[in-house]
């Protein structure tokens, strides 16, 4: 039977380490690190989402600005918005919780906001700087489910590594980084044919495609290691799941995320991680 890799034990554990680390910072820098966040609307998905960064930040000693606008908001206001908090010193981070009303353009909206404070990683400068190798804000699941490997002390280098999903947000970028620790890294999508043929050659399998119980015990290597991102309402329970049917997989692999419990405490532990980058580099600049 698999070891559950505890996304929400590991992110604990970095968040404690956070904390201390703030602690040193105020003394250093003489405030804490802001991060704002911007919520447009009343979807109770991204009410719980922002609430769960606030309580990191709590947790942390970030300050968070949460600044909620009624959807009736225009673009022209936003980037409005927007340019007071990339101008404003004190904010070290800004994050625009998606999605949006759709009157309103979330990629002009993510390129307004300064490249330096984008805490998710989403500014094309920043999704660039990934591809390119360059130095730069990595968004926050990709980045988590690295760490998630690497506190298995999961030896990525020359595995064969299989992504379902090629999203920009999570497909993409985790696809980037396995390559980049030297996996070899296969791509697949719901034009992949023989799904499974692919999957069962995977040592490291990511799962990120938003269907429930979508990989079976069938899909998987004897000894794989599973990273389920998927966040589902499994529809017999409308409990929350993730794509891997998790009680039958977990019986063949060796390493296994849940959900939840797995990827997305994760995602807010690298958010915070993100908005200390940011801090940091902006206190640097400033003592430059
Ligand atoms: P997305 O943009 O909808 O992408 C889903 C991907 O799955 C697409 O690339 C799609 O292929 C692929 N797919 C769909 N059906 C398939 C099939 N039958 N066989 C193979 N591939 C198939 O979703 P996303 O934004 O990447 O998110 C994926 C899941 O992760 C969602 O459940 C989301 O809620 C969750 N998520 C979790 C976190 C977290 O922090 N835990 C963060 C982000 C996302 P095509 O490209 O061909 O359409």
């Amino acid at each position: 039977m698999a070891v559950i890799i505890s996304g929400k034990e590991l992110a604990t554990k970095k968040k404690n380490e956070m904390a201390l680390k703030v602690q040193d910072y105020l003394k250093v820098y003489g405030r804490a690190p802001h991060l704002a966040v911007i919520l447009v609307g009343e979807d109770p998905g991204s009410i719980s989402y922002v609430k769960g960064k606030e309580k990191a930040c709590q947790e942390i000693g970030i300050i968070n600005t949460t600044i909620r606008k009624d959807a009736t908001i225009t673009e022209e206001q936003m980037l409005e918005m927007i340019n007071t908090l990339n101008a404003d010193d004190r904010i070290d981070g800004i994050l625009v919780q998606l999605p949006l009303p759709k009157h309103i353009h979330s990629d002009k909206i993510i390129q307004a906001i300064r490249k330096d404070k984008d805490v998710d990683g989403f500014h094309s400068d920043n999704v660039a700087a990934l591809y390119l190798k360059q130095k730069g804000i990595v968004s926050c699941t990709p980045k988590g489910i690295i760490e998630m490997l690497k506190s298995i002390d999961c030896k990525i280098e020359g595995k064969r590594a299989c992504v379902i999903g090629r999203s920009n947000i999570v497909g993409m970028p985790v696809a980037k980084l396995l390559l980049d620790q030297n996996a070899t890294v296969t791509i697949c999508h719901s034009k992949t044919s023989d799904l499974a043929s692919v999957t069962r050659e995977a040592d490291i399998l990511v799962a990120a495609i938003g269907k429930p119980k979508f990989v079976t015990a069938e899909m998987v290597k004897d000894g794989a290691v599973v990273i389920d991102v998927g966040v589902n309402r499994n529809p017999e329970t409308n409990k929350l799941c993730g794509d891997v049917d998790f009680e039958n997989v977990k019986e063949k692999v060796a390493y296994i995320s849940k959900v939840p419990g797995g990827v997305g405490p994760m995602t807010i532990c690298c958010l915070m991680e993100n908005t200390l980058e940011c801090y940091l580099a902006h206190m640097e600049d400033k003592n430059d």
